[in-house]
């Protein structure tokens, strides 16, 4: 509750400060809603104005409100308007703002659609409303203790997921026969569902960094590519790239594979960039030189070219959030931050390696927030 009440308050700094002209914030993201309320359902807005907050639904939601946002329509400053049936959220919203006495409204840019806004506008020609990015976002980048809580569960649950996957996993099953196992394993580890489509990619399926899976056989594979996370309202992702455990003497070039190139230099030198990212990592260390570190290693090794992604991003509420890390990324690094840190080499024809971890930003350096082995000998 504390944790609530404290980010709709550096929230409401942006009023105080008077950015803009503005003297109310219409918030319509599902992700940045349930930030600053607790609400995790969808469809509902959150108005913030100089003097209360007001979290606007629908009856479907009124329940599970009670249940997750206790404090909205029982504490001061904390109101509750469940539109009628025959109103929709957008005309419960002016009626908000009207009482409030609003004039001119912040919007969320980047999660309103044209149509939502045209349609503010029309029922409200008196009201001005201000296109705002990232208000929200920018908050979310830094995690509190709680929320930082939340994505080790997350982690560890997926971690749960992967290792039931490894110890089950058979020849015959194609990468869509283990997408499926894998989103059954993390759902019985404890989470809500996979974090986003999950990625088992066989043998030189590997090259795509985002390869939706296909009925190719792991026994046509030398090794396999899993991206994966765990969905417990905040979220985890890892990738690990493992070999074909059912092959008993690895062989420098699989069958099926067009190109040869030494599974173990490459891995290892993917975990020495990684390694070189996290050594960079630290508050007040800039996006884009992590990035730098990871492709320098990649690129003494000749690599550097099959690296064709950036280095990581932040997680949370959502899968891919800010700050971005990457070697375009303006973003300076916060103690508090979770990001990934993945490099990747992908060799068309041969395959992919990428290693995934989940990290968090302290003022000195950074804490590895995964746990399962990163080297070569141990998958599970
Ligand atoms: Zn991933
Ligand atoms: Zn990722």
């Amino acid at each position: 509750m504390k944790f609530l009440a404290q980010r709709r308050q550096i929230l409401g700094q942006t009023l105080k400060n008077g950015k803009d002209g503005l003297d109310a914030l219409l918030i319509t993201g599902v992700p940045n809603v349930t930030y600053l309320t607790g609400f995790t359902g969808d469809s509902s807005y959150f108005v913030a104005t100089s003097t209360n907050a007001v979290l606007v639904s629908d009856p479907r939601f009124e329940v599970q409100i009670q249940d997750e946002c206790p404090a909205f329509g029982k504490e001061p400053g904390l109101d509750l308007h469940i539109r009628p049936h025959n109103k929709t959220t957008l005309e419960a919203t002016i009626e908000v703002l009207t009482q409030a006495g609003a004039t001119t409204v912040g919007v969320e840019a980047n999660r309103l659609t044209v149509a939502e806004l045209e349609g503010l506008r029309e029922l409200a020609p008196k009201l001005t409303f201000v296109p705002q990015t990232n208000l929200v976002e920018s908050q979310r980048t830094v995690k509190d203790p709680s929320e930082v809580e939340h994505i080790r569960t997350a982690i560890r649950v997926a971690e749960r997921a992967f290792k039931m996957f490894v110890a089950t996993v058979r020849e015959a099953d194609t990468e869509k026969d283990m997408v499926d196992a894998l989103d059954g394993y993390i759902r019985r580890a404890g989470a809500n569902g996979a974090a986003f489509p999950l990625i088992v990619a066989a043998g030189e399926r590997g090259a795509l960094p985002h390869a939706p899976p296909t009925r190719k056989p792991l026994a046509e594979a030398s090794k396999l590519l899993v991206d994966w996370g765990a969905d417990l309202l905040y979220k985890s992702d890892i990738t690990r790239t493992i070999r074909n455990p059912y092959v008993v003497t690895p062989t420098a070039r699989n069958k099926f594979e067009r190109v040869g190139f030494d599974f173990e230099r490459v891995y290892k030198t993917v975990l020495k960039a990684q390694n070189a990212a996290m050594d960079e990592i630290r508050s007040g260390a800039r996006a884009k030189d992590v990035d730098a570190a990871a492709r320098k290693v990649l690129a003494e090794a000749d690599l550097e070219k099959y690296f064709t992604h950036g280095l990581g991003h932040g997680i949370g509420l959502e899968i891919h959030e800010a700050p971005r890390v990457r070697a375009n990324s303006e973003d300076v690094l916060e103690a508090g931050m979770v990001i990934t840190i993945e490099p990747g080499v992908y060799i068309p024809g041969w395959g992919g390696v990428r290693i995934e971890d989940d990290i968090l930003v302290t003022r000195d350096g950074c804490t590895l927030l995964t746990t399962l082995p990163r080297d070569l000998s141990a998958p599970g």
